[in-house]
């Protein structure tokens, strides 16, 4: 029995939390796994082509470009759809990532602090970043980066924060529930796979339930979370508990890199 605030009360023969990864569901199974800040931010922002300088599309085209910043940190800058999934030329959007190390405290606090002076927990929305954050990133672009990417930064109109976090769970299946997606893994961004792998974990779980369509609940849980790409489940395969440790950013790239064929299936079908 699952208690909603808006449906009610439900029963069901499975409970699949999938609440992402601020996840409630997680913090009433597991208390003790919270997000942990990984140290640095994404100052992020895209650009519609049509507003694009012609002289900036032509440098960013066909390619994913990677910039080392002067002080540390990294900038990348790939094309993705347009309004409607568009992804004919003239209708894509620029899209880039600025990773910057920021402390803890009072200064990550002013980061996601939005314009109406409102504290957020993991990002700031575009729109919602305060006018002198934007000119400051703007300003910061013109003395850490590569001329083009200055003028990509410095064209874009709405730059928006996200901050980086980890999250692992230990397991990903109690009894008759499940943990999905962002609420059981939250990997850091690089492996450029995080949708992806929300989207891997939901159709394994579908593959599991038609496999073993009228067997008991929970034996389909435990047969789904043994046959999902995690970290965690593959002692499960061998019959032992669950591990408890965490497995390094390594792992998680290596894990999720053999998933690349499901990556570009839901790619292809996200964008048409
Ligand atoms: C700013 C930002 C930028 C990102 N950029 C990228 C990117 O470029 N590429 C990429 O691959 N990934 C990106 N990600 C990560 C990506 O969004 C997630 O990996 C993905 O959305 C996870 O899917 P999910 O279904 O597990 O969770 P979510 O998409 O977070 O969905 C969770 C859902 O649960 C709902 N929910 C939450 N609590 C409750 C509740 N108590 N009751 C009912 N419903 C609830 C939420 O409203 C939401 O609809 C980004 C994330 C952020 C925050």
């Amino acid at each position: 029995m699952a208690r909603f605030a808006e449906c009610g009360e439900v029963e069901a023969d499975l409970l699949v939390c999938a609440d992402g990864s601020h996840s409630e569901t997680r913090r009433r199974l597991m208390p003790d796994v919270e997000p942990r800040y990984a140290g640095y931010v994404a100052w992020r922002g895209t650009l519609e082509e049509e507003h694009a300088p012609p002289g900036l599309v032509r440098f960013f085209d066909q390619s994913l470009t990677f910039c080392e910043t002067r002080s540390g940190g990294h900038i990348l800058c790939y094309f993705i759809p347009g309004h409607g999934a568009a992804t004919e030329l003239g209708r894509r959007r620029l899209n880039w990532v600025w990773y910057v190390n920021v402390l803890e405290g009072p200064e990550l606090d002013r980061l996601l602090t939005d314009r109406t002076g409102e504290l957020h927990g993991a990002s700031v929305p575009p729109g919602m970043v305060p006018a002198d954050l934007t000119a400051e990133v703007r300003a910061d672009a013109a003395g850490e980066l590569h001329p083009r990417f200055v003028e990509l930064v410095q064209a874009t109109p709405d730059p928006f924060i996200q901050i980086i976090l980890d999250v692992v769970v230990p397991r990903m299946a109690f009894g008759r529930t499940c943990l999905l997606g962002d609420a059981a893994f939250v990997l850091r961004p690089h492996a450029a796979a995080a949708t992806a792998k929300a989207a891997a974990d939901a159709t394994y779980l579908a593959a599991a339930l038609a496999a073993d369509r009228g067997r008991r609940p929970r034996e389909t849980l435990g047969r789904a979370a043994r046959r999902l790409p995690s970290p965690h489940a593959r002692p499960a395969r061998r019959g032992r508990a669950l591990r408890r440790d965490r497995p390094t950013a390594a792992a998680q790239v290596k894990t999720y890199r053999s998933l690349d064929a499901d990556c570009r299936t839901y790619r292809d079908t996200a964008i048409g």
